[in-house]
């Protein structure tokens, strides 16, 4: 389906085409939760980055996290690049340059109203803050990391989104 989608100034806008538009996969991670998601989380879909048209992308910064390697301690910066509005602050998408034909724009930037999932993917868990409620519904899945399926995946599985939905 069509998505469209802006910032909350409205300095940026943006229209693209997904095949994943249900807002299924909460995002409990630092990232998402301080630069996207006040409530614990944040939703990212799966779009075609062919079909992104942006008016206003003057008005786009570009965030890439500082990634700690756990073990070693040392510090490197995340291939996802967030992009955000430098005016109002609103996050817009996600693209990495290691799936560079997709993009994925977090369901808080679109203005299409989205279909409503039938069920639901908790991810990156072990990351959530303490204060956080986690509302796992009948038929969710829950994963202190990434999922064992794609965006794509699921919808698959469950018959949904695919191309022309
Ligand atoms: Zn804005
Ligand atoms: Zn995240």
């Amino acid at each position: 389906m069509q998505l469209d989608g802006s910032c909350h100034c409205g300095k940026v806008r943006f229209s693209v085409r997904s095949s994943q538009p249900y807002p299924f996969n909460l995002c409990y991670c630092s990232i998402c939760r301080k630069t996207a998601g006040g409530g614990g989380f944040a939703i990212n879909l799966g779009a075609d980055k062919a079909s992104l048209e942006v008016q206003g992308e003057e008005h786009i910064g570009v965030y890439r996290a500082a990634i700690s390697d756990g073990d070693s301690g040392r510090t490197r910066k995340s291939q996802a690049r967030r992009s955000f509005c430098k005016h109002c602050a609103s996050a817009l998408w996600v693209w990495d340059p290691r799936w560079p034909e997709l993009v994925h724009p977090f369901a808080s930037a679109i203005d299409t109203p989205l279909p409503t999932p039938p069920e639901r993917t908790h991810l990156m868990l072990a990351y959530k803050a303490s204060w956080v409620p986690v509302h796992v519904q009948a038929g969710d899945l829950s994963f202190d990391e990434y999922p064992d399926e794609s965006l794509a995946d699921w919808h698959r599985r469950l018959g949904l989104g695919e191309d022309g939905a």
